[in-house]
């Protein structure tokens, strides 16, 4: 792209409250955008979903996977319905797809507190969290999704795969993480996750770790079994700088880290590839709030942040990473003066939310790095 291109969005809001975060996240993009200067966005929105499956028999339609493919980064809401499944029982999940079709081999699931939040750990270092999990994405047991084998009603099997195709370029982006936050002044410290101890699949897993780790000298290889780390996330998750461990345990662990956060309404996510990148919150259609104007957009909006930050480094565009620089910023500055989503207990509802950051966004003294 040619640097006064604008940013080719695909849009997939999908089903619940992915509809109700993602209007918030564009008026943000379009705000940060509008205030740096230099750079523009052409949003292109498709439906997908289960919504779109139950009343067109496809959850996510060719034109949608296309204009995905040809996007220069895919925002997605959530996806899945409960009382909608396929003819097998299965949930309707396109967002996984994406992730199998698209190679999005790394998650990136940050953890990083906002001011003035309720207390979730009574130890006062616990409000200033800024640790991040990146969660394979591709294989490990999800590899097993639609190919679990049940025998004779007696006997379920389902099959974890690790790859060394799909665990190098994973460490690699892991160990780059890393040495950009240290860059920024971060711990440099990069742990491996696992089961090593216990399954052949997670010694490889560390032994493919072990030989990336010889590449990059300057950050400082780690290793943590899964069961510990759960542990740590509560007991001094200060002391955590990267993670990256399989997509089961990384499933699990992220949603820990949300809690850390407040809940999942603000926990923001990137699903990355090779090529493509899907950005997203790490939570799902939450059918019980659906509906009410009453879901936290903060989580979207901090995912499209994300994908300001990868855009502008794959295009050398600084302007979008100051973008998502400012985004976070606002994001800050409206929670330290007091906004107070539902889900923690307050009344501010998506578009107040949506209101307070863009305000945060507007304010003169709102520094730009
Ligand atoms: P999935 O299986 O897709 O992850 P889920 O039903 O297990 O979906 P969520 O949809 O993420 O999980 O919801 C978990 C809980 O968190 C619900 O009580 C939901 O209301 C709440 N929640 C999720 N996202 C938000 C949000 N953005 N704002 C407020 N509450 C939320």
């Amino acid at each position: 792209m040619s640097a006064n291109d604008a940013f080719h969005i695909a849009v997939l809001p999908g089903d619940g409250i992915g509809h109700e975060v993602m209007q918030p996240c564009i008026a943000v993009l379009e705000a940060a955008a509008a205030r740096v200067g230099g750079f523009s966005f052409r949003f292109d929105t498709h439906q997908a979903g289960a919504i779109h499956y139950r009343d067109h028999g496809i959850a996510l339609p060719k034109s949608a996977l296309d204009t995905s493919r040809r996007a220069d980064a895919i925002l997605l809401g959530a996806m899945g319905w409960p009382a909608i499944r396929y003819p097998d029982g299965t949930e309707i999940a396109p967002q996984l797809d994406l992730r199998f079709e698209f190679g999005l081999f790394a998650g990136v699931r940050p953890v990083r507190t906002l001011p003035s939040m309720p207390a979730i750990l009574a130890d006062k270092r616990a409000a200033h969290l800024d640790f991040v999990i990146i969660r394979e994405s591709t294989e490990g047991l999800f590899a097993s999704r639609g190919k679990g084998v049940v025998t004779d009603d007696r006997e379920a099997r389902d099959t974890m795969v690790i790859t060394r195709d799909v665990c190098e370029p994973l460490f690699d982006f892991s160990f780059r993480l890393a040495q950009q936050r240290k860059a920024r002044g971060g711990k440099g410290i990069l742990a491996c996750v696992d089961k090593a101890n216990v399954f052949a699949s997670f010694a490889f897993f560390r032994k493919v770790f072990n030989e990336r780790a010889g590449l990059f000298p300057d950050i400082r290889a780690d290793y943590a079994y899964v069961d510990a780390t759960a542990l740590d996330m509560v007991r001094r998750p200060w002391a955590l700088d990267v993670l990256v461990t399989e997509n089961m345990f990384g499933d699990i662990l992220s949603d820990l880290g949300a809690g850390l956060m407040g809940g999942m309404g603000f926990a923001p996510s990137a699903d990355i590839g090779a090529e493509h990148a899907v950005f997203q919150p790490c939570h799902g259609t939450a059918p019980d709030i659906a509906g009410q104007s009453k879901a936290n957009p903060t989580a979207m909006i901090l995912s499209g942040a994300m994908m300001l930050d990868w855009l502008g480094e794959k295009h050398g565009r600084k302007e979008a990473l100051q973008a998502a620089e400012l985004i976070r910023a606002a994001v800050d500055r409206a929670f330290a003066e007091g906004l107070k989503p539902y889900e923690i207990g307050g009344t501010d509802g998506t578009f107040e939310v949506a209101r307070h950051v863009l305000e945060a966004m507007s304010q003169k003294t709102l520094e730009v790095a």
